[in-house]
């Protein structure tokens, strides 16, 4: 880390800061500069060296060099990870392609959408048994039952279950009969889930908050992987801004940001992303030129009469024709889809 000293700093300010960094096990390089000094501390950081030489006389600020997600960060990692899962594969110029209903709404209505997307070439099948909604008297999901639904439809076609789970008690059973976790925008910082989501082998599916930081969310990762799971998805699926036109902002620049960030594989999610049926397609094609590694969507065979984000959600047969030119668009860019 690099300690930046204010001008004006005087000698023995200076030679405490030195101390200091000698005292915690690094090796101070000092550079006298016109205006102030700064000084390089060289070897392996402790936790909290960073705000305790920030609180030091005369000294400005402390510059941190290395990422604080260890386990999650490029440096030392640089080979992107691949996630494979059933026939769903998301990394290393693969782009997974994961669709569904929002909620599992029956046993014959999940195992029909798995049946059309997969014949369209999806390779994951989503849809949430436990549903996090907003107002306590919407749809809440079919728990269990929903969770046995998605895994009848998984053994007939093939397709990777991706289903929420909102809770750590609940971890157990979504991971018996899921292939991946996914941990929800609302869920992105609770630590214990995270942790009992790190604790299963299942790979996880982790949705950005609304209003988490890039920084935020791979630290978020991070417990996941600190608990013992390597396999983490980055979901970006857009944040609260002022902006009214969709119902969440969806920043695509997250997509080459992150891959300069972490070996994790990226997702978007263009449904909750904008919140509008109308534009899902648009945003798949351009989350894939953004270079995205996964793609979730919101289908349904007749979008009006979906329990839950109907208004995001396209229909089965709309569904098949953006494969057709997201599969055009990834073959154009050397990479496989589905
Ligand atoms: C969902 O995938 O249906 C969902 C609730 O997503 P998010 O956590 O991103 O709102
Ligand atoms: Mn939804």
């Amino acid at each position: 880390m690099i300690v930046v000293l204010r001008p004006g700093s005087s000698i023995s300010e200076i030679d405490h800061v030195v101390e200091e960094i000698r005292r915690h096990g690094l090796s101070p390089n000092t550079i006298v500069g016109t205006d102030r000094t700064v000084i390089a501390a060289v070897g392996k950081e402790k936790e909290g060296l960073q705000f305790s030489l920030e609180t030091l006389p005369g000294v400005e600020k402390v510059i941190a060099i290395l990422a604080p997600y260890k386990m999650a960060s490029i440096e030392g990692h640089p080979e992107p990870t691949v996630i494979r899962v059933k026939n769903f594969v998301s990394g290393g110029g693969h782009i997974g392609m994961v669709a569904g209903p929002c909620s599992v709404e029956g046993q014959q209505e999940i195992m029909d959408v798995a049946h059309i997307i997969k014949e369209a070439g999806a390779t994951g099948l989503r849809g949430g048994a436990f549903k996090p909604r907003t107002s306590p008297y919407s749809f809440q999901g079919l728990k269990e039952k929903g969770l046995e639904y998605l895994a009848a439809a998984s053994k007939v076609t093939g397709l990777a279950v991706f289903t929420e789970v909102m809770a750590p008690e609940h971890v157990p059973m979504v991971s018996f009969h899921a292939d991946v976790l996914q941990i929800g925008a609302r869920n992105m910082q609770n630590y214990p889930l995270l942790e009992a989501a790190g604790a299963q082998p299942k790979p996880v599916l982790l949705k950005r908050g609304a209003s988490a930081t890039m920084e935020e969310f791979l630290l978020a990762a991070e417990y996941i992987m600190k608990a013992g799971n390597p396999n983490v998805l980055l979901c970006e699926r857009g944040i609260r801004t002022f902006e009214e036109h969709t119902r969440f902002t969806l920043p695509l620049a997250s997509v080459p940001y992150l891959q300069e960030k972490t070996h994790l594989p990226i997702v978007v999610d263009p449904s909750h992303g904008t919140g509008k049926a109308s534009l899902v397609k648009s945003m798949t094609l351009a989350s894939i030129a953004a270079g995205t590694d996964a793609l979730i969507l919101e289908v349904h065979p007749n979008p009006e009469k979906a329990l839950s984000d109907g208004s995001q959600t396209i229909s089965t047969l709309a569904f098949g024709q953006l494969m057709k030119d997201a599969k055009v668009l990834a073959n154009g860019l050397g990479k496989s889809l589905g």
